[in-house]
């Protein structure tokens, strides 16, 4: 059966289970000779499909697969040379492969709720196991990177069907922890 809106490939082929003994790997570049190598230690968390046009996406997605990990977590392990930041002023510091265009890892460096954190494409894993995607962030921006508006409802249809809640910015749970965090922040809540 095949279905005429590709979310990604890791969905769009049905999500590959998680394991419980995962504890990390190596994310890969698309590099045929001297690809950039990434050690993450542990599982990732918060998972999710992104539409936004900021994330890396394979070639013919329209939504990227991105999970965090403590950026302590992240040893850049091969061709640290061949790795430049896309945007010096994004909140994410996304550090991108110059030849192949993968994006390997972007830590959170300045004061923000997500500071400490580092966003990964856990498809680049070489090993299987890491966390399922759980719902789909950023939904409607597909539509800033050139996606037909007459879609949408297609699209947030089948994001359902495979079990990824669509939102239109960060799900529920992490749109209040960054409000939290910006709410103690001014002291508005006690710590
Ligand atoms: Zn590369
Ligand atoms: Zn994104």
């Amino acid at each position: 059966m095949s279905h005429a809106i590709s979310i990604h490939p890791a969905i769009d082929n049905g999500i590959a289970p998680e394991s419980a003994d995962f504890a990390g790997g190596t994310l890969i570049c698309a590099c045929a000779a001297h690809p950039v190598k990434i050690r993450i230690k542990g599982q990732v968390a918060h998972n999710h499909a992104c539409g936004c046009t900021k994330c890396w996406k394979p070639e013919g997605a329209n939504f990227s697969v991105v999970a965090v990990t403590p950026t302590e977590n992240v040893t850049v392990l091969e061709g640290d040379a061949k790795l430049k930041v896309v945007d010096a002023n994004a909140l994410i510091q996304r550090h991108a492969c110059q030849e192949c265009g993968v994006h390997m890892y972007g830590p959170v460096e300045r004061d923000h709720a997500f500071k400490g954190l580092s966003f990964i494409h856990p498809e680049r894993f070489e090993e299987k196991g890491w966390a399922a995607p759980g719902f789909a962030a950023f939904v409607s921006s597909i539509i800033e990177a050139g996606f037909a508006p007459a879609q949408m409802g297609a699209v947030r249809a089948r994001l359902k069907e495979v079990g990824l809640e669509p939102y239109d910015c960060l799900s529920p749970g992490l749109m209040d922890y960054v409000a939290t965090w910006t709410a103690k922040k001014n002291g508005v809540l006690a710590d």
